[in-house]
């Protein structure tokens, strides 16, 4: 299971947030990042398995919603956390301000598009939330033509019904909806801003618009607050995560996105006795058919996989010690350079050796085949 570090950051409608009390620089039990690195690439390898068995299975979807005041994080989050998934089964929707076309709907119009299939993973950055952040915090509805009796209603009020009613509507329906609000402070935003500033490569991150939001911050953060205790549920939470240390907001998404996962714990489809039978058959066929003898295919190299995934089973250490075990055994039955290699603990710099040797004793065995 995952580590449960993100209890502390769920939201159910039970407890209330408050966002005063909030710790936006907590690191939870780690000292610094160095020490979450091992568990954040752990997480992202078992968050790839995870999602290619949801993929197969085509029973639930998922949404992931990221919302926070600007330079929270959300992109680096989204970009990190999701990097290994397979394309084929996820997809980041970035919701701005509405079009015309958009604007002239309602406010919920928009993101019927974006819903995921069964299976797939659908990541909002930015949402319908925006229309309880921004569009409380600037009364944007004024700017609307509305019927009579819109204008006598508690619009922003009726808005959390509506969402939380939405969210259940998904979720009965075969959708989860999560729900991440990143909380970075205020003087962290504006020490990101000023880096965004004074780098060349982040300015096209900020704009003027930006700052003068800031100006509005008290309003956001009591924006925030009623949006989390006013739309979290027991099967559509809010997390509320820290997010002044960048490393430490990626490796809670990263718990929050395997735990969501281990909980819907997707099956590889199996298929029937019937079919199975079949296919026997017919794999009969299929080796009779090589023009030699039917050799099963040696576990891909690390070097060929998903940067994302290489990087996780350079740490996995029960993940490596497979490999190279299923390497050793199939490459090199017998090799004793490689037996000896193989008492050591397994490094990475230690299957590049086994890789060699196997090579090595392969030359070997060639030379004295040839010599005989
Ligand atoms: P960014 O995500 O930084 O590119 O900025 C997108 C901008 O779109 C933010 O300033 C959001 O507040 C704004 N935005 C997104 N959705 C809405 C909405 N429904 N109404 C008004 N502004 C929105
Ligand atoms: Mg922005």
């Amino acid at each position: 299971m995952a580590k449960d570090g993100i209890k502390a950051y769920k939201y159910v409608g039970k407890d209330k947030f408050k966002i005063a009390g909030f710790d936006t620089g907590d690191t939870g039990e780690f000292a610094d990042r160095a020490e979450a690195l091992d568990e954040f690439v752990h997480n992202l390898l078992r968050i790839n398995k995870l999602q290619q068995k949801l993929y197969a299975e085509r029973k639930e979807g998922v949404i992931f919603i990221f919302q926070a005041m600007d330079a929270a994080g959300k992109d680096g989050v989204i970009r990190t956390v999701f990097n290994t998934l397979s394309p084929h089964g996820v997809r980041e929707y970035c919701f701005k301000v509405p079009s015309s076309e958009e604007s002239s709907h309602d406010y919920l119009w928009r993101f019927w598009s974006a819903m995921p299939a069964r299976g797939n993973i659908s990541i909002f950055n930015r949402s319908y939330y925006e229309d309880v952040l921004v569009g409380r915090v600037h009364k944007l509805y004024k700017n609307q033509i509305l019927p009579e009796r819109m204008k006598k209603s508690d619009i922003i009020g009726q808005r959390y019904e509506q969402i939380r009613n939405f969210e259940k509507y998904l979720y009965d329906t075969g959708t989860r909806v999560i729900k991440i609000f990143l909380n970075v402070s205020k003087d962290e935003q504006a020490r990101r801003f000023i880096s965004r500033i004074d780098t060349e490569r982040k300015n096209w991150k900020i704009s003027s618009g930006d700052i003068k939001e800031r100006q509005f911050w008290d309003d956001y953060m009591e924006a925030f607050e009623t949006m989390v205790n006013e739309t979290s549920t027991s099967v559509n939470p809010w997390y509320v995560v820290p997010a002044d240390h960048k490393w430490y907001a990626r490796l809670t998404v990263s718990r929050i996105v395997l735990q969501t996962l281990e909980e819907i714990d997707p099956q590889w489809p199996v298929i029937s006795d019937d079919e199975l039978e079949a296919v026997q058959e017919y794999r009969k066929e299929l080796a009779a058919s090589l023009p030699g003898e039917y050799i099963p295919p040696v576990p891909q190299l690390p070097e060929f996989a998903n940067p994302g995934i290489v990087a996780a089973q350079i740490v996995e250490n029960e993940e490596r010690a497979k490999i190279v075990e299923k390497i050793a055994r199939r490459k090199a039955r017998g090799f004793k350079a490689v037996e000896e290699l193989l008492e050591t603990t397994p490094t990475l710099a230690s299957l590049d050796a086994i890789i060699e040797a196997i090579a090595e004793a392969k030359d070997q065995e060639t030379e004295f085949e040839e010599e005989t």
